[in-house]
């Protein structure tokens, strides 16, 4: 029996079915967040608290509702209502900003996205091995957003601003060595590839994707443009010659046939010497938590057979493509490095 500090007493059988329940309504929690990062509540609270009537008003929404939709999020971490009632960003919250350099506020919206959430309702299907997406939407994802045309909230934008946190974390845990070309696979607007060269100034980079993403690259940050070159492409036909290849997000795309094809046109390009790092969650075994397996579970929505992969699949994957997995590399963050080098 467990005690509560009412001295109310509930049996652990009935925590379990309270936890349950818990856990089936997460999903109101995410909602929520896509209520906030829409009406940039966050941008509202820089100068500091704000009472809910002055938030409703800047936001141009309903009072009592946007309290409801504060007071669950403030309940785990994200806002957080002071003693007088008003409220005030925490840290978490200070990544809902627009004007952060690394405003998850773009990610959040994309994560919480129909697009996202629409196939993520209809998951039995996936479980039954039809894809989701590809069920509602008629055609793979990213047909779906190269269709679509550019704008300024749409995948690309999202998966931008998601990464961005991410990148810190894996440009920090890598030597890369000295004046290697790295080619940063599909890296969408190049913002990994932006902070590595930042961090390491004798190296080239080759930013490779689709011919409609690269126009929208943000490697003019670097401010040094003799560093950096645009290569588009598809991946699955052929990538560019050089040292390193990033492959981040790409390998839990696809499945395992194609994920092989896009490894084998790496160790196909690949200089003498050169290496393949795949940056992707590596699940871990057994009941361990991790983020990476609710990444899984996107990618069984939006997908056609992409997925998170443990490090003996990594093993497997890329031997299929003629290379070795070296290590993986923690970053402290849910995403790891697979290095991979020639056989
Ligand atoms: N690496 C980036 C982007 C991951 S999203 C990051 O982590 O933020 C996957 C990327 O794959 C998109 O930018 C998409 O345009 C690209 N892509 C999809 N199909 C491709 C293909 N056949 N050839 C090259 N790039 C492709």
């Amino acid at each position: 029996m467990l005690e509560t500090e009412k001295d109310v007493v509930v049996s652990e059988s009935e925590a379990a079915a309270l936890f349950l329940m818990e856990r089936t309504v997460e999903y109101a929690y995410s909602a929520a967040l896509r209520a906030v990062a829409l009406f940039r509540v966050a941008d509202h609270l820089v100068d500091g608290p704000k009472s809910v009537a002055e938030l409703a008003e800047a936001t141009k929404s309903d009072e009592l509702r946007l309290y409801r939709i504060l007071r669950l999020l403030a309940s785990r971490g994200v806002f957080r209502e002071n003693e007088s009632g008003q409220y005030e960003l925490t840290a978490a919250a200070e990544f809902l900003r627009t004007d952060v350099p690394l405003s998850l506020r773009a990610g959040v919206l994309m994560l919480t996205d129909e697009t996202f959430w629409r196939p993520s309702g209809e998951i039995d299907w996936g479980v039954r091995g039809t894809p989701p997406f590809k069920r509602i939407y008629g055609m793979p994802f990213f047909d779906y957003w190269a269709q679509k045309g550019a704008s300024a909230d749409d995948f690309h934008v999202g998966m931008a601003s998601m990464s961005e946190i991410e990148n810190e974390f894996l440009a920090r845990s890598y030597d890369f060595p000295e004046g290697a070309t790295v080619i940063d696979v599909a890296g969408g607007f190049g913002r990994l590839l932006l902070r590595i060269l930042q961090r390491n100034p004798t190296l080239h980079g080759i930013l490779f994707d689709r011919p409609h993403v690269l126009p929208r690259n943000q490697l003019g940050e670097l401010g040094d443009d003799k560093h950096w070159e645009l290569v588009s492409g598809d991946f699955f036909e052929s990538v560019p010659r050089g040292d390193v290849y990033v492959l981040k997000y790409i390998l839990h795309d696809w499945p395992d046939e194609q994920a092989t094809r896009i490894l084998r046109s790496c160790r196909e390009a690949m200089a003498p010497g050169g290496r393949v790092l795949v940056m992707d969650p590596v699940i871990p075994s057994g009941n361990t938590p991790h983020t990476g397996k609710y990444l899984d579970l996107l990618c069984m929505a939006i997908y056609e057979g992409g997925r998170e992969r443990r490090e003996e699949e990594f093993r497997r994957l890329l031997a299929g493509a003629d290379l070795r997995l070296n290590r993986v590399i923690d970053t402290g963050c849910y995403i790891s490095i697979v290095e991979a080098v020639a056989n």
